[in-house]
């Protein structure tokens, strides 16, 4: 019962929080809401849908957003940013069913695409632990497992 509260929890997180990542990703298919729509009026606990297995925080210093680790495959979102001085920005940000890694960017150092990738494995073993910071272009990436993105939602809750 706790597994399945924590799925709708973070069903209910994914339609109502992740307007980022809906608006980063118009052409991703999203077989799970399809069907949670058409069998909407029949919940049945198979169909309850399942947590990705960790979830990216996405911070540039004007918005925030999460990018679900795939079930399986692989994707690019290209985050595209008009700095304070007017520079066009873009972070491209590779998500697998592991983890999360910085694949290019407009920066000039690259540090972002040097610091590798992120996964649930090694990031307590990793120097920025589950970050991955691109300075120049303002950018933060923090992977979480569900478990951890629920009770940020609920310390949230709590403290609104
Ligand atoms: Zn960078």
């Amino acid at each position: 019962m706790i597994r399945r509260g924590l799925a709708l929890l973070l069903a209910l997180l994914l339609c109502g929080a992740l307007a980022f990542a809906d608006a980063a990703l118009p052409d991703a298919e999203q077989p799970d809401a399809a069907e949670a729509e058409e069998n909407a009026g029949e919940p049945s606990e198979e169909e309850a849908p399942r947590p990705a297995k960790g979830y990216v925080l996405v911070s540039t210093s004007t918005q925030t957003g999460w990018l679900p680790l795939p079930e399986e495959g692989e994707y690019s979102y290209h985050l595209k940013q008009t700095m304070p001085d007017g520079t066009e920005v873009e972070n491209v940000i590779h998500l697998t069913p592991d983890g999360v890694y910085m694949e290019d960017s407009t920066c000039e150092n690259h540090d972002c695409v040097e610091q590798g990738e992120v996964t649930l494995e090694n990031r307590e073993e990793r120097i920025l632990s589950n970050m991955i910071i691109c300075l120049p272009n303002q950018v933060w990436l923090q992977l979480f497992t569900p478990e951890e993105v629920l009770e940020m939602v609920q310390e949230q809750q709590s403290a609104g």
